[in-house]
């Protein structure tokens, strides 16, 4: 677990700028974590603070009970290898072949050659560059060469993994197979994966809990099924948009986060209490492996002469959330 508690980072020079403002923030081990945010918010000094490539100018961060800040350098060095990092642009060596890119991390460590070509080769293998050892970065594709950036991050076993806009430099079809690539290694080894972006797709396709930054600080953070069926949730509202409030008499935002069976349950509602739902507007999407919806609906005029409260319980049994708007 990942223990973010009142961060700030402030950068002093020519006018201060408080990057990282009073974070606290809770990653549970094993998560895809997004962190959304939009450029400015905050996120990479967030990241950097996270592998302490920067140091937090107050509060603190546990990796596993472990202030990493308080360690001596050489344990600090040891304690360095559990996290690994994707970046936006790769950060590969040019002059070097794929093998000796993401051998590049034993390489520092004083690992022999053969440990180290040989634990090289599986990951380069895992990531679906077996057939590629002996390119260089010019010959690669972004796609490739992310696939290049991701095993060398996990040369080392780490269990924090940190993906600073690891696709914000793909198109989107290669955005989609290096998401599923992160997700598969998830799945497949346990790492928690922080990973930081701009764009509200990346974290609906693989992560399981966000927190959204704006100026610094942390907005809104949790479960994403959870904050779906929050009608007062921003993330909400980026993820699954219901559309502009439309003043309507008897406008809700119904929340399916926690049922998939949504087709039948309108017609069902038509039909058993005699009430015509008008969709304002909404988006279904599947998040986190769950098909989930936000609608903004309003009941045609007979609804005047219906319970709302007998719509709303009728919704509910059926694991919608119902809110007023
Ligand atoms: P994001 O990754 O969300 O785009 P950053 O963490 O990069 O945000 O930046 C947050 C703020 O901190 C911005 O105002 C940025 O200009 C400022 N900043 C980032 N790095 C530095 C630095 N090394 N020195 C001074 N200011 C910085
Ligand atoms: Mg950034």
């Amino acid at each position: 677990m990942i223990v973010i508690d009142h961060l700030t980072k402030t950068y002093t020079g020519r006018g201060e700028v408080t990057a990282v403002d009073d974070v606290s923030l809770t990653i549970p081990t094993g998560e895809i974590f997004g962190i959304l945010g939009r450029s400015g918010a905050g996120k990479s000094t967030l990241l950097r603070c996270l592998n302490l490539l920067e140091r937090p100018s107050s509060g603190t961060i546990t990796i596993d009970g472990v202030d990493l800040a308080a360690l001596p350098g050489h344990e600090l060095r040891v304690a360095r290898q559990k996290i690994g990092t994707v970046f936006q642009h790769f950060n590969l060596l040019h002059a070097r072949t794929v093998l000796d890119n993401i051998a590049f991390p034993l390489e520092v460590l004083g690992i022999d050659k053969r440990a180290r070509v040989a634990r090289a080769r599986e990951l380069a293998e895992f990531v679906g560059l077996g057939d590629r050892l002996q390119h260089f970065p010019s010959q690669l594709s972004g796609g490739q060469k992310q696939r290049v950036g991701i095993a060398r991050a996990l040369v080392s076993s780490p269990s924090v993994l940190l993906c600073d806009e690891a696709t914000s430099a793909l198109d989107p079809s290669t955005t989609e197979q290096i998401l599923d690539l992160i997700a598969d290694i998830n799945a497949k080894t346990g790492v928690t994966v922080v990973l930081i972006t701009h764009e509200s797709e990346v974290v609906r396709r693989i992560c399981s809990s966000a927190a959204l930054m704006a100026d610094g600080r942390v907005v809104e953070a949790g479960n994403l099924l959870d904050l779906l069926t929050d009608p007062e949730s921003r993330l909400a509202e980026i993820l699954l948009p219901t559309g502009a409030v439309n003043h309507h008499a008897n406008e809700l935002i119904l929340s399916f986060a926690k049922t998939d069976a949504h087709e039948p349950v309108f017609s069902h509602l038509t039909r058993d209490l005699n009430v015509d739902v008008t969709i304002l507007g909404g988006s279904v999407e599947t998040i986190s492996g769950h098909q989930v919806g936000r609608l903004r609906v309003a009941f045609a005029e007979p609804m005047a002469y219906v319970d709302e409260e007998a719509v709303r319980r009728y919704l509910i049994d059926r694991g919608v959330t119902v809110s007023r708007v």
